[in-house]
């Protein structure tokens, strides 16, 4: 695949990908169906699609900040004009499983008919075919290529071998799919999340993920490269996280030759063929 390290579309010379896996009461049914019955677990869940989802549509609205949204199709259906509003507002969606299931746990044909139906019910109800999946918790099986393939899919994200897009191989052989790559470094679940009944409490004061996250983009940038964050609208939906968001952008917006793009944007541009592979000037 053609390196597009610093020859981004337009000449930009770096690429910003946000990115918002809306996992609302998904992410807790996957985990054990009897948390369906427990309405602490099923109202931190619905703040994601109900409060943070809008909350961050209005932000990348004043900013004019396109991005990419993973929803599982539970989700879809429950929150219907959520979805419809983010296609309308110029955004992407994507494949995030059909109730964030764990993908390495499930045989290849439940795998199969979970990730097919997914990508109809998005269809159905946002109006667009997605051309992209990022696996529930990252977790891809050794069938997930495989669908994702038969599916004619654009573009995996879930995957960390590369700061950079790069070509996913099956059993060494090009595939044409691109990954456009994820890191926990660049999620804020790990900084945020915690579990009432574990020990779990890793809190980051929101100005210590801000410094972090602006690093990782100002070495994006200075790299020439892409810079990707995954964010989630039930943990970044909060006032005081949504604000470091807010600052992230105006730092970012402070930089010229920045290309804000949806992944399904980067994936095109610089897939075998894209227009990457033609355009630049050697460095
Ligand atoms: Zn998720």
């Amino acid at each position: 695949m053609a390196k597009s390290r610093g020859r981004w579309k337009g000449g930009a010379r770096c690429a910003v990908c946000l990115t918002f896996d809306v996992d609302g009461e998904s992410l807790w049914i996957a985990r054990d169906p009897a948390l369906a019955a427990r309405p602490i677990h099923m109202s931190m869940g619905a703040y994601g699609p109900k409060v943070g989802v809008p909350r961050i549509l209005a932000l990348l609205k004043q900013h004019h900040v396109p991005a990419t949204f993973f929803v599982p199709a539970v989700i879809a259906q429950l929150y219907p004009d959520e979805q419809r509003r983010i296609v309308a507002e110029g955004h992407e969606i994507g494949i995030h499983g059909w109730i964030h299931e764990r993908n390495s746990a499930l045989p290849a044909e439940a795998e199969r008919d979970l990730q097919k139906r997914a990508a109809n019910t998005l269809e159905r109800i946002a109006g667009v075919r997605p051309v992209g999946i990022r696996t529930p918790s990252w977790d891809v099986s050794q069938h997930t290529l495989a669908i994702s393939r038969e599916m004619g899919l654009l573009y995996d994200s879930s995957l960390m071998a590369d700061d950079e897009p790069y070509e996913v191989l099956e059993d060494g052989q090009p595939t044409g799919m691109v990954e456009l790559p994820v890191e926990w470094i660049r999620d804020d679940a790990i900084y945020f999340n915690m579990d009432r009944f574990s020990a779990l409490r890793p809190y980051t004061p929101p100005a210590s993920v801000l410094d972090i996250f602006k690093a990782e983009f100002d070495g994006a940038y200075a790299e020439r490269g892409l810079f990707l964050l995954t964010m989630h609208p039930h943990i970044i939906g909060h006032r005081s996280r949504v604000a470091l968001l807010a600052r992230l952008i105006e730092h970012i917006r402070g930089h010229t030759g920045v290309w804000f793009a949806t992944h399904a944007e980067v994936a095109r541009y610089v897939k075998p063929g894209g227009d990457a592979t033609s355009a630049a000037a050697p460095r």
